[in-house]
Formats: structure tokens, sequence, C-alpha cells
């Protein structure tokens, strides 16, 4: 017995919440430090754990939708529901702790840390979320972004049709709070059905070596819509995408 079964009921004895947090401290930082924060929510006994998800905002300061949505997606994770059943899952509210701040898309020190993973940077925010990838070798990497450019939702996926197949009812659950941009081209991408397979260098992504490679999926609303629309739109993507990929290994299981 732990110490929670004398005073929960046993399905809630089965979760704990750990909260984490990676000091950052870096020359050219205040003396106070940075702090990126980790939740993590994991069920326990431990193998219960079939698949590991990093949820990564606030990669941009002034995309704060995403970093609502992760608050959202922790209340939730809180109710114990049953579409977290398997999961352990890590979230990062705030992977751009001096850019939120300021409000600005850069860190501090002017550097779209979006562009920095996997090229050796040395921005301490940047080295912190790598040795997270490493250690982690999450299954599934979903990072949450806004675009003041496009005005509907859509994603980035990493080019298998695993990504696309579960892409898709991701953007379609999302329609509910906003439209979907099917525009045959997003941000000089081209695009099918608000789906993008092609990317920036240097995202936030799953180590070079890892193998298998996780399934990667980038979430963009879009800005000018309000707010509360934006982050109930990326935490009702992920919820549909961690349902999806259950299911997709499911039935890859009974083929
Ligand atoms: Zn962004």
């Amino acid at each position: 017995m732990n110490e929670h079964s004398s005073h929960s009921s046993d399905v809630v004895s089965r979760w704990r919440w750990n909260r984490p947090q990676h000091e950052i401290s870096h020359e050219g930082f205040s003396a106070n430090g940075l702090v990126v924060k980790k939740w993590v929510a994991q069920t326990n006994p431990a193998t219960d754990v079939r698949w590991k998800v990093g949820v990564f905002a606030g990669i941009h300061g002034d995309e704060p939708a995403g970093v609502r949505a992760a608050h959202i997606l922790h209340r939730w994770a809180t109710t114990l529901p049953a579409e977290l059943f398997g999961y352990e899952l890590h979230l990062y509210p705030a992977c751009n702790p001096s850019g939120l701040k300021e409000g600005t898309r850069t860190n501090q020190r002017g550097f779209d840390i979006n562009r920095e993973f996997w090229c050796g940077s040395n921005l301490p925010e940047v080295q912190y979320i790598e040795t997270e990838l490493r250690q982690e070798k999450y299954d599934i990497i979903l990072s949450l972004h806004e675009d003041d450019t496009s005005h509907g939702l859509y994603g980035f996926v990493s080019g298998s049709m695993l990504s696309e197949n579960i892409l898709r009812p991701a953007l379609l659950a999302a329609s509910t709070y906003l439209p979907i941009n099917t525009d045959p081209v997003i941000d000089g991408f081209a695009a099918r059905d608000g789906m993008i397979q092609d990317g920036y260098h240097g995202v936030l992504s799953a180590p070079p070596e890892q193998r298998p490679r996780a399934l990667e999926i980038v979430f963009e609303t879009p800005r000018l819509a309000p707010l509360n629309h934006r982050a109930m739109a990326s935490a009702v993507a992920v919820k549909t995408i961690l349902k999806e990929y259950r299911q997709y290994q499911s039935h890859q299981e009974n083929l």
C-alpha cells in the first residue's frame, strides 16, 4: 500500500504525479535562472506503461495557446481518463521560458529555439530538451504551435503513413473549435487536407539515431482566432492522437 491508498480509491492510487523541475543556469541568464517545467503523469506500477508521449508547448514565446493546452491536459490527466491508460504522459508546458516571459518568438538571446535542435546548439533550454529526448526515447512527440498567417488548423507529419492517418482524425476532432486550413500551400509547404509532409531543419524532434523513429506531429492553430478555441483545439488534438495511436497499435497486434 502506498500513502494514497488510505484515503483514495484503488484507481487513484495507481497514478502519481511528479513535478520535477529543471533549473537552467547558464551564463548570460539571470541569477535566478530560467525554469523549463516538466510534468509527468505515469501509471503505477510502471509495467502498465506501453508508450511514452512527450508534449512540447511554448517553444515560441508568442504562442500561448499550447501552454494553455498543456494546462488543460494536465487537469485532464489528473481525472484519470481511460484514454491515458497504457501511456506515460510528459508535458513540457513552457519550452522557451525567456521568450514566453517577453512574449517573443525567439528566446531572450534572439534565437528561434525551434531551429536549433540536433545541430550542436549551446542554448541551455535546447540542451536540456535534447537530453530529455535522448533519455526518454519517446514513442510519440507532439509539438504545439500557432501560426499568425494561417486561417485554420494544420499540422506537420514526419512522413510516414501512420503519422498522416493519426493527424487526420486529430484535425477533424479539433475542427469542432476551429476550421481546418485546406489550402494547397501552407507556410510555403505543399499541403493536403491541412497536412504537410515536410518541415524546417532544426525543429524539436527525436534524436537522429533513435530507432524505431518516434511518431512526430507538429500541430498548428491559427493565432488570430480566440485563445480559448486555439487551446481547446490543441488539447483535443492531443487526446485524439493518443486514442488513434492506441487503436492503430491494437490493430497491428491483431493482424
Ligand atoms: Zn511556433
